[in-house]
């Protein structure tokens, strides 16, 4: 009982420490792609390119994990919309599992 529970908040804390580390070392890496490449509009006509941004599911991946700026996020949220309206992009697609 006693050195079960001297152990929990150690453990705790350190699988705090390491997540911390993670999400800077995930934080270092968050830049536009867009804004990278200094791109004015997104084609929806280029899939592959937008299919980047969207899950295995056929979801849109929120910015705060793609590190895309608010500006293109919306730009790319319509592409992927219009995309998906042409059928190049699915709507959901169902995981095998
Ligand atoms: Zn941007």
């Amino acid at each position: 009982m006693r050195s079960t529970r001297n152990t929990r908040p150690d453990s705790r804390n350190q699988r705090k420490s390491k997540r911390e580390k993670e999400a800077q070392a995930l934080r270092k890496k968050r830049t536009c792609r867009f804004c990278d490449a200094k791109e004015n509009y997104i084609d929806y006509k280029d899939e592959k390119k937008v299919q980047r941004f969207t899950s295995e599911q056929g979801k849109i991946i929120p910015k705060r994990i793609t590190g895309t700026c608010a500006k293109h996020q919306r730009q790319l949220v319509t592409a992927i919309k219009r995309a998906r309206h042409l059928a190049l992009l699915p709507f959901v697609s169902d995981a095998i599992r």
